[in-house]
Order: C-alpha cells, then structure tokens, then sequence
C-alpha cells in the first residue's frame, strides 16, 4: 500500500497523532505555566509567612516594653519604697529593710533585672554589674521614664527606667530589664516555626539554633548561607535601636520551602506523565481498533475494484468500523454467491446453447464455434482433419411404422451408442434431423474408416427399445478428410460437402455401409507421410 503525500497526512493515523500531540503540548504548556505560577506563589507566601511572623514579634515586643513601663511607674509610685529610699539616701540608714521591702512587695514582676539606684550612684537593690550599668548612664542622667534597647552577650535588652522622687525630691532610678536574647529567640521559633536571630557587622552574634552561630551573612542580598543550608531572610527593624547594634532577622530554610515546591513539582510530574500516558494509550487503542477493520475494508475494496469479489472472515467487532468491515465482508460473501449462481446459469445457458436437447450432443450453432479452433489445432499438431457424417437409414419409416415417439427414442440410443464409440477428443454433433457428425484430429484414413465401421456395426446389432419392441436400424456413414495446410475458404463447407458425397455414395450403394471420400484419399496421398486407405 504506497500512500501520495496529500493522502499521507489526511492518513486518520496521522491526524491522531498530530491531534495527540498537540493535546499532550497543550497539557505541558499548562503544567509549566502553572509550576511557574505556583512557584511564584509559594515564594510570595514565604515572604508573607516572615513577615507576619515579624509582625507578631514585633506587637510581643512592644507589649514587652509597655509592660516594663508599667512595672518602673508601679515601683515608683510606691510611698513606702519612696519613704524607705528617703532615709537611706538622706539620713543614710542600712539599705537591709528598703531591699527586704522591695522583695516582699516587686518579686512578682516577671523582669530579668530589677535595680534601684540611687542618684549619687549607689546601687541600693539588685545585682552589682558595671558593664551594664556603663550601658545605662545616659538612662541615670535622664529626669523623665523611658525603656531604651541596649545591647546584651546574646542579642538585645530591653530597659526601662523611671526616676523615684519624695516631696519633689530626686532619689533615684528604678530599672527594670527585659533580655531579648537566646532563650527569647528559642521561644519565637518554637511558637512560630520560624527561625530568628542576631547579625551584628555581617555576622551571627547569637540565634535560636546554635548551628547558626557565627555563620557569615551578606548584608547587600539578605541572603543568609550556612555551611547546610540557605535561608530566605527578613529583617525587623526595631525603632530607636541604632547601627551598632545587633540587628535582629527572622529566616525559613530554603530546603523547607523547596521541600513544599518539590512536593508539588512530583504532584504535577505525575499529573502529566499519567496524562501523556493516558493520551497515548487512547491514540493507540483507537489506531489498534481502526487499523486492522480498515486495511480489511480498504483490501476489500480494492480487490473489488480489480473484480474479483474477495471473502473475508467475520471477526469479533470491537467498534462501528468492525462492524463496518464486517458488514462489507456480507455483502461482498452475498454478491459472491449471487455471482457464483449466475455463473452456474450462465453456464447451464451457455452449454444448452450449444447442446442439442434430445441427445446430449453438440449442435450446429458450436460447429461453427468449434471448427476454427480445431482447424488452428490440426495445423499446430501437422496433422489432419476428419469427418464422419453419419444418416440414419430410412428414418422416415421408423417413424411411420412406431410413430415419433419411437423415431426420438432412436436418436437418444443412436447417440448413446456413438459416445461410446467416441474418444476423448472427438466432436460429436447432432446437424440435422437424424444426421450426425464427427469430427477429429487424424492421421490415417484406416483408423477413420475403422472407427465408422464399428460404429455401423454396433448399431446395426444393437436395435433400440420402445414397448417391450425391438426396433432395428442402420445407419450409413461417409468419410472425408483434409490437411490445414492446404485448406482456404469455406473449409467447413469443403470438408461436410466432400463426406455429404461419400455418404450419398453409401446411400446409392445400399445403405448400412461407410464410404471414403475419394478425393480425400487423393488428397492425403500427394502429401509426403500420409498413410494410405489399406
Ligand atoms: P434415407 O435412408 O434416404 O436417409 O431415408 P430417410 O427416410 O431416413 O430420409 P428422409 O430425409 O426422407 O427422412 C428423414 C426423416 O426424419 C424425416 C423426418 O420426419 C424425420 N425426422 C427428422 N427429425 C426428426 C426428429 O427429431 N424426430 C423424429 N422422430 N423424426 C425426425
Ligand atoms: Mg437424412
Ligand atoms: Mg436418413
């Protein structure tokens, strides 16, 4: 089957697979836009995710520092710590029962530093520490409350502070801290998830993870690069903390993030890997299901244009082509079978055309068929053509004497005997009422004369029947021949009208007799190789 290349591509096949492809183009484009998209998004959630987290943080801290607030005015508004504080710092008293008071009535205040001071300096309650106290100095020169950043080991401490004054009377300061360092760190992430920590001068000072801890960190892209890992980052911007403080950041792993990503990546790796497949497995099963119905069709078809009529076996129909083909298998086995009993009729019209009915034997209409043919034979095989024209004697009375009936009879037997005399490749023509014809290849005129004189014979000592009576003819033969190679015109005629005179010779003589053809026998014997009558 060669295909022209316009039909090529209108092929079904083709255009499955272009329309395939085209389909399995359309989901991919789709599946990279929506991975893009998606990408996009998880990114922007991150970054909102951070910042949200920083929010909350942020909103802690400040009520953090409101509450510090609070704790340095309730500590400064307190008459009997200020009447205490008036006689240590006036009169100069043991400070023992101004720190025992501020036990009983502060040790509630959840601070990570609680201190009194007094103006001239003196630290009147909680701990000694002259590296955090050299932090504070402008809070001690400072006449009015305020919470202020400093920096701390592990990050930043928030501190406030309010002055204490009897009777208008500046006594002190009241400090109360808040340390926003590791430990505050630890607890962000383990209520958020999110990572945090200090970066001072481009360098981790201090961080919920220890593993973080003096890691390097480009300031320029906020890109944070552990020796395990990346992060994305944010930084909260405290207000009122300046540059050479630690400054405080909050970061999500990029391998979490990538981690979501990936999971949708497979999600939508499979989505279209299970889509691919199940295009193609469509396109194949409707190519499986068309090609083998269509080919039969397109066979079929095509060898009935060649004109025969094809039979195809009905197979198992999985679709309408199947049932298509199988359909057309009918209706080509139908006309098959139509054809077939045509050609049985026209064969039956055909041999009765050429057959004479009462006896079986060819008529005059195939003698004329047949002559050439035998004429074209004889001179492929350099041979001869002979005639046995045989009549019946005295038919006439048989008729008379046992009526028609019987005359019929006679010629259905005289045939009957004749094909059994007959060979193979004998014609044997019924050419007129009870006159008869052979005609044969031949060599010798012995065998032809041989031939009619048993035939004569055999009729003469075997009589038809008719009522349970015998009826007993004879019949007389003439014999004539001719050689091809020097027959022109009407041979037909020549040869009948040479054994017409041999037979009419017979009939002279007597009847019940055969007679050669003398101009046959001197025909045959002016050729070189011919035989002679005797
Ligand atoms: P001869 O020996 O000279 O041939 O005598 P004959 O009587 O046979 O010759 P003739 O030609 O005078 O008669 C032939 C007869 O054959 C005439 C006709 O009635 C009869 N005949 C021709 N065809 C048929 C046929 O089909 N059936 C029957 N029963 N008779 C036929
Ligand atoms: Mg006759
Ligand atoms: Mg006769």
């Amino acid at each position: 089957m060669s295909l022209t290349m316009p039909s090529f591509f209108l092929s079904y096949r083709v255009r499955l697979v272009v329309y395939s492809s085209l389909l399995i183009l359309f989901l991919i484009t789709i599946t990279v836009y929506s991975y893009h998209y998606v990408h996009k998004l998880i990114r922007t959630e991150v970054d909102e995710h951070i910042r949200r987290i920083a929010d909350i943080s942020h909103t802690r801290i400040k009520d953090m520092h409101l509450a510090l607030q609070g704790y340095t005015e309730i500590v400064r508004d307190d008459l009997r710590l200020q009447e205490y504080m008036f006689v240590v710092t006036a009169i100069g008293s043991e400070k023992q029962p101004l720190q025992e008071l501020f036990q009983r009535h502060f040790a509630w205040i959840p601070t990570d530093r609680k201190m009194i001071i007094a103006d001239n300096g003196t630290l009147l309650v909680g701990k000694q520490d002259k590296v955090f106290l050299q932090k504070i100095t402008h809070l001690l020169r400072a006449d009015a409350p305020q919470t202020v950043y400093i920096e701390a080991d592990d990050g930043l401490e928030l501190v406030s502070m309010a002055p204490i004054s009897y009777r208008d009377s500046s006594l002190g300061k009241v400090i109360v801290t808040r340390r926003l360092g590791k430990q505050w760190l630890e607890t962000q992430h383990k209520d958020t998830g999110v990572m945090s920590f200090y970066e001072k001068d481009g360098r981790i000072v201090a961080s919920c993870s220890s593993s973080l801890l003096n890691t390097k960190m480009d300031i320029t892209t906020t890109k944070l690069i552990s020796s395990t890992d990346s992060y994305h980052t944010y930084q909260l911007v405290l207000p009122n903390t300046t540059t050479d403080m630690p400054r405080l950041w909050f970061a999500l792993k990029d391998t979490d993030i990538n981690a979501r990503l990936n999971q949708h990546q497979r999600t939508i790796l499979v989505l279209v890997i299970t889509g691919i497949a199940a295009i193609s497995l469509f396109g194949l099963l409707l190519i499986r299901n068309f090609t083998k119905p269509l080919t039969q069709l397109m066979n079929m078809t095509r060898e009935i244009a060649a004109g025969k009529l094809p039979q195809q076996e009905i197979t198992y129909a999985h679709g309408e082509i199947a049932a298509l083909a199988n359909q057309f298998a009918d209706m080509v086995k139908a006309l098959a079978e139509q054809q077939r009993e045509i050609e049985q009729v026209h064969a039956a019209l055909e041999k009765s055309a050429i057959t004479d009915m009462l006896t079986g034997l060819y008529n005059r209409r195939y003698l004329q068929v047949i002559f050439p043919k035998l004429i074209a034979q004889a001179k492929r095989d350099n041979s001869h053509l002979a005639a046995i024209l045989i009549d019946i004697d005295h038919f006439k009375r048989i008729n008379d004497t046992h009526g028609h009936v019987a005359g019929d009879l006679c010629l259905a037997h005289f045939s009957d005997e004749l094909k059994k005399h007959s060979r193979a490749n004998d014609y044997l023509f019924r050419i007129g009422g009870e006159e008869f014809l052979i005609l044969a290849i031949a060599d010798e005129i012995s065998g032809m004369q041989n031939y009619a004189e048993k035939l004569r014979q055999s009729i003469e000592s075997t009589p038809a029947s008719h009522n349970q009576q015998l009826i007993h003819f004879t019949i007389s033969c003439g014999v004539s021949f001719d050689t091809p190679l020097s027959l022109e015109g009407d041979t037909l005629t020549h040869i009948l009208s040479r054994a017409d005179r041999a037979l009419y010779k017979a009939k002279e003589k007597g009847r019940n007799q055969v007679q050669i053809d003398e101009d046959s026998v001197a025909l045959l014997r002016t050729l070189p190789g011919t035989i002679s009558s005797h």
